[in-house]
């Protein structure tokens, strides 16, 4: 690979068509790719979405009027297989917001090891505001709009925001009437019944459950008796917290997005699961204290887990945080100034497209068993998973090790370094 100077890799903001989000992408992958002394030719193509298809979607709304809805649909890199990723109902969503978030698809698919590309899709709308008929007919026009880019071997989407297995199940309905037979493995997250995974609600806080297991290991202690810190008690923080409980850990704090509780012997979490099915939160629990949700990151603990939004950690509470540990459940949680001061200070993170990687891996299982037509068990999916989460966890510590660097920054070398050589060996077409 050529050497390139640091000068030489243009910030997001300096690209045409681009601000802030994929701005935020390509500073991290710049890190990387001066580390991995990327070709300027191969630094050209993985920083360039393939493929970015924009729609119109006219439905027609309960009260007869016809709204025209914008949706998008980026194929950010296919090189190592379909792109894979989720569909996102906001009224934020932007092309900037959605390219970025199918660079980092592309990124934590290299990662797990997986034969997937990334992608991602999104329509401006506020799904709250909308009827579930209005809803439906909203999913079928837009798959109807981008129906000659997606396929089992093209682009299979997922759930993400404001999108559900509901919504899986008319896009993998629509795409099989269109081409008249059915087709599963048009899209994953959909309901068992119509070929969903066991173990695909489990798989992201199972995944973090292990990438926290596997940095306490490095680090020379044991998660039986270690204490823990969740932000956000929805599918990832509910499951990483049940299962880290399971191995011995004490949880001994949890937020969300109303309050806290905090327990130093440690929450049961079954009962505090049972208390949010009723309350719809965790504040009122009474198997412990009230803890106000911005305590959360300077508690004594070993392992903080935050598994709720972006932006979490900043450089406002992160000179509190007291843990050794960090594993970003959600995506985005932590600032680059709070990475970068918590990794001086020796603070272990296990960064997102590695540490809630575990979500599309098991994604990937749900299409290899729709190809397949043969279903696996939940232990058989959960062995699977155990595998490739420990291999993705250990190539990222020792590319850490090697480069003598964050494991952020591993992370990003690794995906880089795979797809790189790929594009290389399968050379430039035409
Ligand atoms: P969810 O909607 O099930 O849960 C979100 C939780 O965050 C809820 O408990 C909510 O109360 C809490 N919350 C909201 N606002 C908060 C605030 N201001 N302070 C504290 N808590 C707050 O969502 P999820 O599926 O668990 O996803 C959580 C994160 O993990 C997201 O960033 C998501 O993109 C990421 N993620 C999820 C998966 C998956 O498989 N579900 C996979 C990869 C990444």
């Amino acid at each position: 690979m050529n050497a390139r100077s640091d000068q030489s890799f243009p910030r997001g903001e300096e690209l045409p068509g681009h601000s802030s989000t994929f701005g935020a992408m390509l500073q991290e992958f710049n890190i990387a790719a001066r580390l991995l002394n990327l070709d300027p030719g191969i630094w050209k193509v993985l920083t360039s979405p393939k493929r970015q298809i924009i729609v119109s979607c006219p439905v027609q709304m309960d009260n007869g009027e016809i709204e025209v809805f914008t949706g998008y649909r980026i194929q950010y890199n296919i090189t190592l297989g379909p792109a894979k990723g989720g569909i996102r109902y906001h009224p934020n969503v932007s092309l900037d917001e959605v390219t970025a978030l199918a660079a980092w698809m592309t990124w934590k698919c290299a990662v797990a090891n997986i034969p997937f590309g990334g992608g991602k899709g999104g329509v401006i709308c506020d799904p709250t505001r909308m009827s579930r008929r209005e809803l439906e007919a909203l999913t079928r026009r837009y798959i109807a709009e981008i129906i000659d880019a997606i396929g089992p071997e093209k682009d299979v989407p997922a759930p993400d925001v404001n999108t559900n297995d509901q919504i899986m199940a008319w896009v993998m309905d629509t795409y099989s009437m269109h081409v008249g037979h059915t087709v599963t493995s048009i899209v994953t997250g959909k309901p068992l019944e119509l070929g969903g995974s066991l173990g695909r609600r489990e798989a992201t806080g199972r995944g973090v459950m292990i990438a926290a297991r596997e940095s306490a290991k490095h680090l020379g202690f044991d998660l039986k008796g270690a204490k823990v810190a969740v932000q956000g008690f929805g599918n990832v923080g509910s499951v990483s917290a049940q299962l880290i409980a399971e191995q011995g850990a004490r949880v001994v704090a949890v937020t969300d997005w109303k309050g806290g509780v905090y327990n130093e012997k440690g929450i049961d979490i079954e009962k505090l699961l049972a208390h949010t099915q009723q309350h719809r939160t965790v504040e009122g629990f009474s198997g412990g204290d009230p803890l106000p949700g911005d305590q959360i990151f300077g508690l004594d603990v070993e392992i903080l887990i935050p598994a709720a939004l972006e932006n979490q950690i900043t450089m406002a509470n992160a000179p509190g945080v007291k843990a050794r540990i960090v594993i970003e459940g959600a995506n985005g949680p932590t600032t680059p100034d709070a990475h970068r001061h918590l990794h001086e200070r020796g603070v272990f993170i296990v960064p997102d497209i590695l540490a809630n990687s575990s979500g599309v891996t098991t994604s990937y299982f749900e299409w290899v068993q729709d190809r397949y037509g043969y279903f696996w068990t939940e232990q058989e999916v959960n062995d699977r998973l155990e595998r490739k989460m420990c291999e993705a966890f250990g190539d990222v510590l020792q590319t850490a090790l090697k480069f003598k660097t964050d494991m952020r920054t591993a992370a990003y070398v690794v995906a880089i370094n795979r797809v790189a050589t790929v594009t290389r060996m399968r050379g430039m077409y035409a």
